[in-house]
């Protein structure tokens, strides 16, 4: 449960991968509620991660606020800020905790704060405010996941972009849920946190 520098590496290189493998499916989901580049706006930022880390950080903090600063300058749209922010906030909150949980619980508020979504309005806030609990209470399952990323299916979006189709974006999954749900699959993938 407590995160370093190198499994932030390790957990940010496997997202990497996830992304990259899934960049189509990302924009595909982003095409009817959205402009159709959610997939490629995280590639793109994601690509620039993976470059900075190769020089591994001089220790958390470093690390979690070069990732956000990638994010912000190469992803872009209303996602690069949102996710730009929540490892701004980890990094601020890790020079005091290497807490996974309570680093997750900060990146969240962060999101929230920025973006003004609350639970139920259909953003990336759904799977964080769902999933960043059991993280905390350790008990954090692939089944989980993907239960919080489909729930965003029925929703009405409130927020971003799909908030402009009003009833019409139900029943599409929110992009930014999906990639989402790719962090906090990849956090399960490894080991040792
Ligand atoms: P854009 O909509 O600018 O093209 P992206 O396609 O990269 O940006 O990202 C869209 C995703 O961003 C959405 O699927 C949603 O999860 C997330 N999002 C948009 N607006 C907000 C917001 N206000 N709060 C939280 N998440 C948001
Ligand atoms: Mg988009
Ligand atoms: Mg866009």
């Amino acid at each position: 449960m407590t995160l370093t520098v190198d499994t932030l590496t390790v957990w940010m290189n496997k997202f990497a991968d996830k992304i990259e493998t899934n960049k189509q499916y990302l924009s595909d989901l982003d095409t009817p509620i959205g402009d159709g580049d959610h997939g490629f706006n995280m590639d793109r930022g994601m690509k620039a991660v993976e470059e900075k880390l190769s020089t591994k950080p001089s220790d958390l903090t470093n690390g979690l606020k070069t990732i956000a600063m990638a994010l912000i300058s190469t992803v872009g749209g209303a996602s690069g800020p949102l996710y730009g922010t929540a490892f701004l906030e980890m990094a601020k909150k890790s020079s005091s905790t290497d807490n996974i949980g309570e680093l997750l619980d900060a990146a969240l508020a962060g999101i929230e704060k920025r973006g003004g979504a609350k639970p139920g309005d259909k953003t990336m806030v759904d799977v964080w405010s769902a999933l960043v609990p059991s993280v905390k209470a350790g008990n954090l399952t692939k089944d989980k996941i993907r239960s919080a990323v489909d729930a965003t299916k029925d929703m009405v979006a409130k927020k971003g972009r799909a908030s402009y189709l009003g009833e019409r974006s139900k029943g599409h999954i929110d992009p930014g849920s999906e990639s989402s749900g790719y962090l906090f699959e990849t956090l399960l993938e490894t080991e040792g946190l």
